[in-house]
C-alpha cells in the first residue's frame, strides 16, 4: 500500500540509512567504513590503527551564537546561553572549507543561541550556499527580516523553522520572554511570510515542543503547559502559509548532560497525558491538506507507541559521531544530545580549521598540522561507550548506528553491501 504524502514524508525525513546510502554520500560512507574495519583489524593484530581518512561530518549543526534575546522556560540550552564565546569568523570559514573537502553536505544553524543574532548572519549564509551546502534555519523568528534578506540563496530543500510552540500570543510570551518591544506571535508569523514571498522554494515550518504540567527544564524549573494549543497553533500556521507544522515532545537535560525523554514527568498520570496529546495530534491532524502537513516527531512517534525505550539501548560504537557533528562556539561536540559536554567534546571550536605553522597539533610525541578534530574523532569513536553513555538518551540514530556496525562487523566487501540508493535531496543528519 503507498503511504499518504505526509508519511512519506516524515519516512524520508528520518530514513537515515537511506540518506547515507545516496549517490553524494555514499564515497565519504564508504571510506569511512573501510578505516573502521581496519582499525578494528589493527586492535586484533596489535598493530597501529591507520590514521583518519581525508573524511568529516557530511551534515553539522552549526552553533552561531550562545546569544539569545529570549528565555524560554522550557530551553534545554538554558546553562549555555549568553555566554562570553564566540567563533573567530575567519577560522569558522577555515574549518567550513576544510570539512567541505573532508565530504560536507549540509548545515543546520541553530544551537543555544539564537543564529539571526550573529553579526555576519547574512553573509554566512551566503558563504554556505557559495559552498554548495544544503542549508537550514531554526530561529526564535524575532529576526525574520534578516532571514527574508539572503533567501534568495536558498535552493529546494533548504528549510526554515520557527521554534513558536504555542497557538496563542498569551502562552508564547508566558514560555519565551522575549526582550524587546514589539515581539509577538502575530507579528512573527506575519514576517516570517515574507521569507517564503521572497523565495517560494524554502520549506518553512512551525515547530511545536509540546510542553505539560509537571514537566521541568532540571529540578526546580517547571515548564508552563501548551498542549492545550496544538490546534490552534496548526491553524495559525496554516493561516499564515507555513508548509508544515512539527510536533515534538519536551525534552529534558539528565544530569549528566543528555538529552532525555522523560514521560513520567507529569503531574498527571502517563495514561491521561498519552491520551491528550494523541487528542491534540488527532486535531491537529484534521487541518492537514496537500499543502499543508502535520509532521509528527519520530521522538514523539515513539513517544506515543511506548517504544521509545528501544531507541535508549545503543550500541558500543556510535558512527554517527563521525559523519554528523555540531560546531558552537563552546567547541566541537560529537553529537546535538552531548552539545556543550565535556564526554562529548571533539575538539576546541576551530578544531576542524587546519592549525597555523605556530600552532601544530601534537598528538602524544608526534606534531602534525592536520585539523585536530580528526584526532578528537578518532579518539571518541575508540573511546566513547554509546551503551553506557547515552543509556538515556532516546536516540533516533539507534537504527542507522545499527546499520553501519553490521556493516563495520560483515566480511563482505564493502561495495558488495553498500547499495546506493535513489538521490532524496536531503542532505540534513
Ligand atoms: S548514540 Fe545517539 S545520542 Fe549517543 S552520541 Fe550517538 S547519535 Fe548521539
Amino acid at each position: 500500500m503507498e503511504l499518504p504524502e505526509t508519511e512519506r514524508h516524515f519516512a524520508a525525513m528520518h530514513d537515515f540509512s537511506a540518506k547515507l546510502r545516496q549517490p553524494s554520500a555514499i564515497p565519504v560512507v564508504q571510506k569511512y567504513l573501510q578505516w573502521q574495519r581496519e582499525v578494528r583489524a589493527a586492535a586484533v593484530e596489535g598493530v597501529t590503527a591507520p590514521a583518519m581518512p581525508s573524511v568529516g561530518p557530511l551534515s553539522i549543526n552549526l552553533d552561531l551564537t550562545t546569544a539569545c534575546n529570549y528565555a524560554c522556560d522550557h530551553c534545554i540550552d538554558w546553562d549555555a546561553l549568553n555566554l562570553a564565546v564566540r567563533h573567530d569568523d575567519v577560522r569558522l570559514r577555515e574549518a567550513i572549507l576544510n570539512l567541505v573537502d573532508r565530504g560536507l553536505q549540509s548545515v543546520i544553524l541553530l544551537g543555544g543561541g539564537e543564529p539571526t543574532l550573529y553579526p555576519g548572519f547574512g553573509s554566512m549564509v551566503r558563504f554556505l550556499k557559495e559552498q554548495e551546502l544544503q542549508v537550514a534555519v531554526v530561529t526564535n523568528g524575532s529576526n525574520n527580516e534578516k532571514i527574508a534578506e539572503v533567501a534568495e540563496c536558498f535552493t529546494e530543500g533548504d528549510w526554515v523553522r520557527l521554534s513558536l510552540d504555542s497557538g496563542s500570543d498569551e502562552i508564547f510570551q508566558a514560555m519565551h520572554h522575549p526582550k524587546g518591544r514589539g515581539i509577538d506571535l502575530d507579528q512573527i508569523c506575519a514576517s516570517a511570510q515574507g521569507i517564503k514571498r521572497r523565495n517560494p522554494a524554502v520549506q518553512l515550518g512551525y515547530s511545536f515542543v509540546i510542553t505539560w504540567l509537571g514537566s521541568e527544564r532540571e529540578a526546580g524549573a517547571g515548564v508552563i503547559e501548551n498542549l492545550e494549543e496544538m490546534e490552534s497553533a496548526t491553524l495559525r500556521a496554516k493561516q499564515y502559509g507555513f508548509d508544515y507544522i512539527s510536533f515534538k515532545p519536551f525534552l529534558t537535560r539528565a544530569e549528566e548532560g543528555a538529552e532525555v525523554m522523560d514521560p513520567d514527568q507529569a503531574s498527571e498520570d502517563r495514561e491521561h497525558l498519552l491520551q491528550r496529546l494523541h487528542a491534540g495530534l488527532k486535531l491537529a491532524k484534521s487541518h492537514e491538506e496537500e499543502f499543508f502537513r502535520v509532521v509528527e516527531s519520530i521522538n514523539l512517534r515513539v513517544f506515543l507507541d511506548g517504544t521509545w525505550k528501544d531507541y535508549t539501548a545503543q550500541p558500543r560504537t556510535c558512527h554517527m559521531q563521525a559523519l554528523r557533528q555540531v560546531l558552537s562556539p563552546l567547541g566541537v561536540f560529537n553529537c546535538p544530545a552531548h552539545r556543550g559536554v565535556e564526554k562529548g567534546r571533539v575538539g576546541k571550536l576551530d578544531a576542524w580549521a587546519l592549525p597555523s605553522e605556530d600552532d601544530p597539533t601534537t598528538t602524544g610525541s608526534k606534531v602534525d598540522f592536520l585539523p585536530a578534530a580528526i584526532h578528537g574523532t578518532t579518539k571518541l569513536l575508540a573511546n566513547f561507550n554509546a551503551t553506557a553513555e547515552c543509556r538515556e538518551v532516546t536516540c533516533l540514530y539507534n537504527p542507522v548506528n545499527r546499520f553501519l556496525e553490521d556493516l563495520v562487523v560483515a566480511e563482505a566487501p564493502l561495495e558488495d553491501l553498500l547499495e546506493g540508493g535513489p538521490d532524496c535531496g536531503d542532505c540534513f543528519l
